[in-house]
């Protein structure tokens, strides 16, 4: 198994193509990290298309943000990253993007709204919160706050941020969000989404909660539902299965 930190690289290096490929960042737009055990981050550098991200042009962060390795600049929204591991003890990668659709929510001060399908319940939780724009140095209390209870933000006229264990679920998440915001978007002329009923939203967050527990890193704002399941990625394709079965 490669080491850890090779590991990271070489996502970040793959993450990076798979964005620019998807057609999600444009010119230098987008960023990804991710978070090392002994606290160092490893992130894209600043003022490189995603589709020419290297190992050798990312750079190398000590806890308190500084750059310690490699000679490109980091990007001005690593506050944004800095953010998410501070508040959740389970997140180690953090990835940002403009995927067209859910930016031109962003952007709108459209949210997602009510969830309108069952398996984005159980993958990303209930809400993908809409928060107001933030600049690079302003008070990030408002993502902090999204965070404690979410794995995708949209962030006002700007993007989308998602965090993750590792960067591909991040990605997964982004793909997720994007792909809603587009369901959404061709809903329109119909009519608009119909919500899901309510119970079923609540039974298919708890099993959320169940597979995906938060740890936040403040105690006293932990929720009871993060404890850990036992076999949680095995038991993933019953829940969607079970919720599916509703519909049948
Ligand atoms: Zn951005």
């Amino acid at each position: 198994m490669a080491h850890p930190e090779e590991g990271a690289r070489a996502a970040l290096v793959s993450v990076s193509q798979r964005l620019h490929r998807a057609g999600w960042v444009a010119n230098h737009d987008g960023n990804a990290s991710v978070l090392l055990d002994d606290g160092r981050m490893i992130a894209t550098p600043t003022a490189v298309s995603k589709s020419e991200v290297t190992p050798e042009s990312l750079v190398t962060l000590n806890a308190e943000g500084a750059v310690i390795a490699g000679t490109r600049k980091v990007f001005s929204e690593i506050a944004l990253h800095r953010c998410a591991y501070r508040v959740r003890e389970d997140v180690r990668a953090v990835l940002h993007a403009h995927p067209p659709y859910a930016t031109a929510m962003a952007v709108a001060g459209v949210g997602l709204g009510a969830p309108f399908m069952a398996e984005p319940i159980v993958s990303l939780g209930r809400e993908i919160p809409l928060i107001p724009h933030l600049l690079p140095g302003e008070d990030d209390g408002a993502l902090a706050e999204a965070l404690t209870d979410a794995d995708a933000v949209l962030l006002g006229n700007h993007g989308v941020l998602t965090v993750g264990p590792d960067l591909e679920t991040c990605l997964l998440r982004m793909e997720l969000v994007e792909h809603l915001a587009k369901i959404f978007t061709l809903s329109l002329p119909h009519g608009g989404p119909k919500a899901l009923e309510v119970a079923l939203v609540e039974t298919l967050q708890a099993k959320h909660r169940q597979l995906f527990p938060r740890r936040l890193r403040d105690s006293d704002r932990s929720h009871v539902e993060d404890e850990a399941p036992e076999t949680p990625l095995a038991r993933a394709q019953d829940v969607v299965k079970d919720a599916l079965s509703r519909f049948r």
